[in-house]
């Protein structure tokens, strides 16, 4: 009797912590060099769903770069993105993976779906989810029923065309409850001075926010540095409390695009559409506009300059973070030429990028630097031209 109580605890105690630990969230790969760019985000469910995802992803970039990885296809890089939706609705779980290649020798886009039952720990098809199958067929050719995607209130078939049905038109078999998103969107800006005698410099991360992220504002926080983080429109939602902790902190939050597309080989209307998307979930998710865009891979042109009012932002430092394992390289590479007005590229996607900051920062404040946000040094910039001038 003795024993089985001691069991139970330590069931009740493992379970209970693992519950609260495992949280949804989402990679990013992003990689550059002369032939390919690559883009890719997608959710980490925490369940067997993984498997099949990993798989699928695996599978497609080690394609993709065996095919253009080492050639360069008349001086034209070849790109590979991946994005996604993504909806945990109570025992389910919705994925769809939006998969795009662009290259001189193919333009591919397409779409892989999944959707999960977490209790007993397997895919669903649709036949499994609707008795509708045959109304569904006549308003829809029948290859779209194999992709589908369902969320709070719509049952979306993808095929020739993209088909959404409202989800109280259809007889489930199986239980979707509406999960009411809560949004708070006052959040206060604090109000800061800043000496514009000071010597400043802006730390600047892109591609996030990831699981790393909140532990990187604690810490800059804590050290009364602000930053600049260039977000991507597909993460907003799912790191929406971190985005709000972060605007609360002073950081600055741009725009990184929606999903990390290549922006100078995007037409202009899919250009506004990556800029403007992301715009409308950061304001609708935590109530901040964004003023500043840093464009996907540093690339810039004429097209991006006149579909934007944000202002473009690149950098001086670039600390290769996405390519350097080593933190201590990392370090060096944002200190070594410290000057005053430097934006220093990191990505806070890395483990070993917050360790690196953990470094950098003391080293800035022992040469004397402050670390402001990108409209901070702005701001500086013209209170020292009028002085001068
Ligand atoms: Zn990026």
């Amino acid at each position: 009797m003795y024993k089985k109580i001691v069991t139970l605890i330590i069931l009740l105690i493992v379970c209970g912590c693992s519950k609260k630990d495992i949280k949804n969230n989402i990679n990013t790969t992003i990689e550059e060099n002369s032939n390919i760019v690559i883009g890719i985000n997608y959710p980490i469910t925490n369940t067997k769903l993984d498997k099949y995802i990993n798989k699928e992803i695996e599978k497609i970039y080690n394609n993709f770069k065996e095919k253009y990885g080492n050639f360069n296809y008349l001086n034209n890089k070849s790109e590979l993105n991946i994005d996604y939706t993504f909806t945990d609705i109570n025992n389910y779980m919705s994925v769809a993976l939006f998969i795009y290649i662009d290259s001189s020798k193919e333009t591919t886009d397409y779409v892989i779906t999944y959707f999960y039952d977490k209790k007993n720990q397997k895919l669903l098809s649709l036949k499994d989810i609707t008795d509708d199958i045959d109304m569904l067929e006549d308003i829809t050719d029948s290859t779209n029923l194999n992709k589908f995607t369902i969320d709070n209130d719509k049952l979306t078939l993808y095929g020739t065309n993209i088909i959404d049905i409202p989800i109280s038109d259809l007889n489930l078999k199986i239980n979707i409850n509406k999960v009411e998103k809560t949004k708070n969107v006052n959040i206060e800006i604090p109000n800061k001075v800043i000496d514009p005698t000071d010597k400043m410099v802006a730390l600047t991360f892109d591609d996030g926010p990831s699981i790393y992220t909140e532990e990187l504002i604690e810490y800059l926080n804590k050290e009364g540095c602000n930053a600049t983080f260039f977000v991507l429109g597909n993460k907003v939602e799912m790191y929406a409390d971190v985005l709000k902790k972060s605007i609360k902190y002073g950081n600055e939050i741009g725009n990184h695009s929606y999903n990390h597309k290549w922006l100078i080989k995007l037409n202009e209307e899919s250009i506004r559409d990556q800029i403007n998307k992301t715009q409308d979930i950061i304001k609708s998710t935590t109530g901040y506009t964004p003023k500043l865009l840093r464009p996907t891979y540093g690339s810039i042109n004429n097209k991006i300059r006149n579909n934007t009012d944000l202002d473009i932002v690149l950098w001086n430092v670039d600390t290769l973070d996405w390519k350097y394992k080593s933190v201590k390289k990392i370090v060096s590479r944002a200190t070594r030429n410290l000057k005053d007005g430097n934006i220093i590229l990191m990505h806070d996607i890395h483990k070993r990028t917050i360790e690196a900051v953990k470094k950098i920062v003391p080293i800035i404040k022992e040469k004397g630097y402050t670390c402001v946000t990108i409209s901070e040094l702005n701001e500086v910039n013209l209170i020292r031209e009028e002085l001068n001038g």
